[in-house]
C-alpha cells in the first residue's frame, strides 16, 4: 500500500489555504471548486497559501 500523496489531496500541513474557510466554496477567479486550491497562471500553479479574494468574497456572501 503506497504512502504516496495525491496530487489532488495535499496534505493540509504543507497547504495553509485548506484551512481557509473560502475554501469551501467555488472559486469565481479561477474556477477552483469547493475544496481545491486557487490556481494561478492558468492552472500551472496551485496556491498553496491563500485563495483569490474574490473566492473570499464569494464564502463571505454565502454566509447569510
Ligand atoms: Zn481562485
Amino acid at each position: 500500500m503506497t504512502t504516496r500523496p495525491h496530487a489532488a489531496a495535499p496534505a493540509v500541513d504543507d497547504t495553509p489555504a485548506l484551512r481557509l474557510p473560502a475554501i469551501t466554496v467555488d472559486c469565481p477567479a479561477c474556477g477552483a471548486p469547493a475544496g481545491a486550491l486557487c490556481t494561478s497562471h492558468s492552472g500551472t500553479r496551485q496556491r498553496r497559501y491563500d485563495v483569490h479574494r474574490a473566492r473570499t468574497a464569494a464564502h463571505a456572501n454565502a454566509q447569510h
